[in-house]
């Protein structure tokens, strides 16, 4: 970064500091945008003149509200719900909804600010969004998380709509909880319509949408070696989680021959020191999702458990970070560029702290900013609103064959516009910079041609 960028973000920083000294993951997230595209928004009189940046800090709106439901003993419980439209200047508002007692206000303007720059990389008509609720779906029975949703869903109805607002799953809501809000949005409007994403195939979900951001992930990734003449078969890979995004990163990786030697959780870590076999993943991703413990896992699986431990360290020459916000510290970055680590592709939502990213930098590994890698799930739920909308489903093929084309044009433009920003000789292609500023591009257009709103 130049002096005068670092000197002009600092003072744009600073003003929405003194306004939202209480939401650190959304400044963390505007500071690591602001940086890239700062002296970009500078040099464009239009941008400028039109303030698109400070624009973008703020929610095109704010929901918030009460929901209110019954437990199984009767007892009245009450949650907070929240869904925050940041921009509809390319597209309808488009993000996930994530159930989580860490959900807050600030979390989710992080997740929908970054929404946007990454919904405006996939190249389709998708703007940006965020929601969720501080509810924990972990130790509620499947009846209360029906109710759950039910009661809000009661409420996101009035805000929610094909060309209005496509929520969609993230931490904690999977396909079964969208299929309970889906239910009470068709029980309250009598409609069948694309207003959700993620449903199973059976009531007019997508093919490979559960696998997509997972898949894409890889994919991305696949396209990074093959820019650098090199192939994933063979190469070993360091993943982190157990969810959604982890489990379908590792079968992808492992299916196209790379040795994926870990996987983690709150918990600790799962290591496959000569990569895991589809039968281990089986198991692992199995117990995990029923709920079963996998501290013993059966002797000729070649696994390896570790409470409290992290991948960070692990010998792989590929992180993919896949759980959650800056599960990578300074500390955990220090030992991944020990441990020989030349890429990082980002599954989870920005995973990397600050610290952690300079760090990365300074190291020279070829680090891809989740917006872009991670963009396979809200790309294949692209799809599925394009299917719901002719009521026509894409065969699975088709829609792998989408997913891989997106992420392969997505890396490709990403590397021209690292190219045309300035790669400096023998460092790593800028994916976050390129990304952040080919985002912003988009973005800014399409404002400029609303006039001032
Ligand atoms: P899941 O809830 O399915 O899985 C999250 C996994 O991360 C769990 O295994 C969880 O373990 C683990 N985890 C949570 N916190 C920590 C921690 N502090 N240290 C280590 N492991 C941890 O979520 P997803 O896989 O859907 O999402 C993961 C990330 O990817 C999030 O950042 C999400 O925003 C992002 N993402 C998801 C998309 C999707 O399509 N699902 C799309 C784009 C981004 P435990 O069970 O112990 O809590």
């Amino acid at each position: 970064m130049t002096d005068r960028a670092r000197e002009l973000t600092e003072s744009f920083i600073a003003e929405l500091r003194d306004r939202y000294p209480q939401e650190p993951e959304f400044l963390q997230a505007v500071e690591e945008v602001a940086r890239d595209v700062i002296t970009v928004e500078k040099a464009h009189a239009d941008y400028a003149r039109a303030r698109i940046l400070a624009r973008l800090t703020e929610p095109d709106r704010t929901i918030g509200f009460r929901v209110a439901w019954a437990d199984d003993a009767g007892r009245v419980r009450i949650n907070r719900g929240w869904r925050i439209q940041h921009s509809n200047a390319v597209g309808p508002y488009k993000g996930g909804l994530r159930f989580a007692p860490s959900v807050t206000p600030s979390v989710l303007k992080f997740l929908a600010f970054e929404q946007s720059f990454k919904n405006a990389l996939t190249g389709l008509m998708l703007g940006g969004a965020k929601g969720g609720s501080d509810f924990d779906p972990k130790g509620s029975s499947d009846a209360e998380i029906q109710r759950f949703c039910g009661a809000f869903m009661a409420e996101l109805q009035h805000h929610v709509g094909p060309a209005r607002d496509i929520p969609a799953g993230d931490i904690g809501v999977g396909p079964r909880e969208i299929g309970y809000l889906f239910a009470a949005w068709k029980r309250n409007s009598r409609d069948f319509a694309g207003i959700v994403t993620g449903k199973s195939q059976c009531i007019g979900g997508s093919a490979i949408r559960t696998e997509a951001t997972g898949y894409g992930a890889v994919y991305f990734l696949c396209a990074m070696l093959g820019a650098r003449g090199e192939e994933i078969a063979g190469r070993r890979v360091a993943i982190s989680g157990m969810g959604n995004v982890a489990g379908h990163a590792a079968r992808k990786a492992a299916a196209l021959g790379a040795k994926v030697v870990s996987l983690s959780d709150s918990s600790g870590l799962m290591e496959a020191p000569d990569g895991f076999s589809a039968e281990a993943l089986d198991w692992v991703l199995g117990r995990k999702a029923s709920g079963q413990g996998i501290a013993a896992p059966p002797r000729d699986m070649g696994l390896a458990w570790h409470p409290g431990r992290t991948p960070w360290g692990l010998e792989a020459e590929i992180a993919m970070p896949c759980a959650t916000q800056n599960e990578i510290d300074g500390k955990a970055a220090r030992a991944l560029c020990e441990s020989g680590c030349r890429i990082v592709v980002e599954g989870a939502n920005m995973p990397l702290d600050a610290e952690a990213q300079r760090i990365v930098r300074e190291g020279g590994i070829a680090h891809a900013p989740g917006k872009a890698a991670n963009a396979g799930g809200v790309a294949v739920s692209g799809l599925e609103m394009g299917q719901n909308a002719v009521f026509q489903p894409l065969a699975a093929d088709e829609v792998d064959r989408a997913l891989r084309a997106i992420m392969r044009r997505m890396h490709d433009r990403l590397a021209g516009e690292a190219q045309a920003l300035g790669t400096p000789a023998g460092a790593p292609v800028d994916y976050r910079r390129a990304a952040n500023v080919a985002a912003y591009r988009r973005v800014a257009d399409a404002l400029l041609d609303h006039g001032i709103v």
